[in-house]
């Protein structure tokens, strides 16, 4: 099924050079939301694989902004709750929050106190991995949570900054590589 959707879903992603700096090649996903029924599809594909290959999952836990776009529709087609993921402060009430490196500095991400219970089975979805220093960040909040991680999905990979590399315990599925 992935097979299938990915040439539809590649001709949809655009490519921005040197934003939001010099030298980055910056992966546009929002093209792909011209094309509503190919979104559908596509959520619709992620959790029929969730279904035959993750097995069951407690949650869709998607992290800010991108994994938003995908998380709920994710969640919803599993009939299973939605987690959001937000840089540190935008979440009321208390949280569980883990750090992570950033090219300048740290970065801190969070979730809501309760969100993740003792056991629970998470499916991490984001829109793309670069160097793997925020799904690495989401995986260790998973688990402080009490939660393990069944699977972390992205639509695109990066494969020459080796971010798989920050995450060899997490099982990773990407519809999309470059080079
Ligand atoms: P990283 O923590 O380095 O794996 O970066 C992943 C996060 O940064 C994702 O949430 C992406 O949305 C964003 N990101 C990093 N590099 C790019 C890129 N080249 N194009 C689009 N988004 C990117």
């Amino acid at each position: 099924r992935f097979d299938q959707i990915r040439p539809k879903i590649e001709k949809h992603i655009r490519e921005v050079k040197d934003f939001p700096k010099k030298g980055i090649n910056f992966r546009d996903i929002m093209p792909l939301f011209t094309n509503p029924q190919l979104v559908n599809e596509l959520c619709v594909v992620i959790a029929d694989h969730v279904r035959h290959s993750v097995g069951h999952v407690d949650s869709v836990a998607g992290l800010e902004a991108r994994g938003f776009l995908f998380g709920p529709q994710v969640a919803i087609q599993l009939g299973v709750p939605f987690v959001p993921i937000r840089k540190k402060g935008k979440l009321p009430g208390a949280t569980i929050e883990a750090s992570y490196q950033k090219e300048y500095g740290e970065d801190i991400v969070e979730i809501q106190e309760g969100a993740i219970k003792q056991g629970d089975v998470v499916f991490l979805i984001d829109d793309l991995l670069a160097t793997g220093g925020t799904l690495r960040a989401a995986a260790n909040l998973v688990v402080k949570a009490g939660g393990k991680v069944g699977e972390a999905f992205v639509l695109i990979e990066l494969t020459p900054l080796n971010g798989r590399a920050k995450i060899p315990d997490v099982n990773l599925t990407t519809l999309i590589s470059y080079d």
